[in-house]
């Protein structure tokens, strides 16, 4: 064939290129539903996911983001040991009995008691006998009078010896009921010899209540992603039995054979659902489809990524979310739209494309919940935000994504497709996903789509030019008011 006919291009689009038609509707924003699903078995209230970085989540970020309905996927730029540890501070966040109880014995004294419960942070605790029975529980309310007139009486004396436990399988629903029958605020949960398991506190349980669309498994923790390399099986299995809910392949190139059968393999080995990515064409989608419980697409969108430039490979992101939801649909199996969103118009437009849930690193990366600090330059609040092919990520491991090897003795200059940068300080994640979530659920009443799948089906694009684009932004105009969700550095 001759090279000329390599120049009969086929037109690939991206979120500037299109814009969603609006159509008749009697749906209001608040009536949208957003549920959706981001991989065959598990499914959450807010389409959305934090992008597996160093600089975007860890724990509390994925704390945050699964008590909104989203979730968080943690990076992997950290031992085994580490990831683990993160991923069971996600599981206990939210658990309503706690394990790690901080108790008292009876022949400590009351001011010794008091210090302790001061350093731990708790206002009450459980005491117990060697062998862990329940002989009483003490407060502060127990302990103020003595520290004035019997601060070395034992606390025997003091605690309250009358109380009042639950079993293990105490629903929160009973537990509220024992506090308000007998005016207390804890409930020792033993087993049935009298042996402290654990506590319920009824903080524990009205903070819970305050999450009703939160990510919840099963036993209702928190759901938790990890980033798990494409060759990193032994990591997987550890994530899988700490309890993490989805696996996320993390490559930056799924469509090469040695990542599929490996990925593959571990599908095989473990329970929670695995995400395949990243990839941005059909034939790549179908080379995965029949084992994959999700596919993430996304070649080079990303804000701080450098792909397309260094390699000159990738995919418009429209087209590439269109291309691989053609053949996952087809199966069942969700997608993820990841990278290159900057705003919620962005998101739900990935959606039209064929996404199940959208994944981003900038628009988080500001947030509180973020890892790194808030710097100041020229008055102005940043946090650090890296790609994880930068020159620093990659120094601190998972060079793997963009199947390299990294060899930290190596002299050799590494060949990195991603920068570091600094992003806009934003304050909470809660905010930032309110107004994310809320420009999807206009989106979706501009369409008339009460539902996700729903959109999905009735959205249709039209083709933006250059101009149409500019008359799209604020024009002609100058901003004296930043809004939430769009700032003048944006026109
Ligand atoms: P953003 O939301 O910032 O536009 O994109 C975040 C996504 O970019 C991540 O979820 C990940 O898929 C991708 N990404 C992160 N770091 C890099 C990088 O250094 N190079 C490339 N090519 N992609 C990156």
């Amino acid at each position: 064939e001759p090279f000329s006919e390599k120049l009969r291009v086929p037109e690939a689009l991206t979120f500037d290129d299109v814009l969603l038609r609006p159509k008749e509707s009697r749906v209001e924003p608040d009536d949208a539903d957003t549920t959706t699903r981001v991989s065959k078995n598990v499914q959450l209230q807010v389409p959305v996911l934090s992008a597996a970085m160093d600089t975007v989540t860890e724990s509390d970020m994925a704390i945050a983001m699964a008590r909104e309905g989203g979730l968080g996927v943690m990076h992997r730029n950290m031992d085994v040991d580490e990831m683990v540890a993160e991923i069971e501070r996600v599981k206990r966040a939210d658990e309503l009995i706690i394990r790690d109880v901080v108790t008292a014995s009876p022949d400590q004294t009351v001011r010794e008691v008091d210090e302790m419960m001061a350093r731990a942070g708790v206002s009450g605790a459980p005491v117990v006998s060697d062998d862990d029975e329940v002989l009483g529980i003490i407060s502060g309310t127990d302990i103020r009078p003595y520290l004035e007139v019997g601060e070395s009486d034992e606390v025997r004396e003091a605690m309250t010896d009358e109380v009042i436990t639950a079993p293990e399988d105490v629903t929160p629903r009973e537990a509220l009921e024992l506090m308000y029958e007998h005016k207390i605020e804890r409930v020792p949960i033993v087993d049935g010899g009298d042996r402290l398991i654990g506590l319920i506190t009824m903080q524990g349980i009205l903070q819970r209540r305050e999450y009703d669309s939160a990510a919840r498994d099963d036993d209702g923790a928190l759901r938790a992603g990890v980033a798990v390399g494409p060759f990193e099986a032994e990591r997987a299995q550890a994530a899988d039995e700490a309890g993490a809910d989805v696996l996320f392949i993390d490559c930056a190139h799924a469509h090469n054979l040695n990542v599929i059968e490996s990925a593959r393999e571990i599908t095989e080995e473990v329970d929670a659902d695995v995400v395949v990515g990243n990839v941005g064409t059909r034939e790549a989608a179908e080379a995965v489809v029949d084992f994959a419980d999700g596919i993430k697409v996304g070649i080079g969108p990303g804000s701080i990524c450098t792909t397309r430039v260094v390699t000159g490979a990738g995919m418009p992101q429209i087209t590439a979310v269109a291309q691989v939801a053609d053949v996952a649909d087809r199966e069942n199996v969700p997608v993820i739209a990841d990278g290159g969103i900057r705003y919620s118009g962005d998101a739900i437009k990935a959606i039209a494309a064929g996404a199940d849930a959208v994944m981003l690193g900038s628009y988080f990366a500001g947030t509180d919940e973020a890892p790194g600090r808030v710097v100041t330059m020229n008055g102005k609040k940043y946090k650090q935000y890296r790609g994880m092919g930068s020159v620093g990520a990659m120094q601190s491991g998972g060079g793997d994504r963009y199947l390299k090897d990294v060899d930290e003795d190596e002299e050799e200059e590494m060949v990195p497709e991603g920068v570091e940068a600094a992003t806009p300080y934003k304050g909470t994640l809660a905010s930032e996903l309110h107004q994310l979530v809320g420009g999807m659920r206009s989106g979706m009443g501009y369409v008339g789509a009460e539902t996700v799948p729903e959109f999905k089906q009735r959205a249709e694009f039209v083709k933006v030019s250059q101009a149409g684009q500019q008359e799209g932004h604020p024009h002609d105009v100058v901003i004296t008011d930043e809004a939430p969700n769009y700032s003048p550095d944006d026109a």
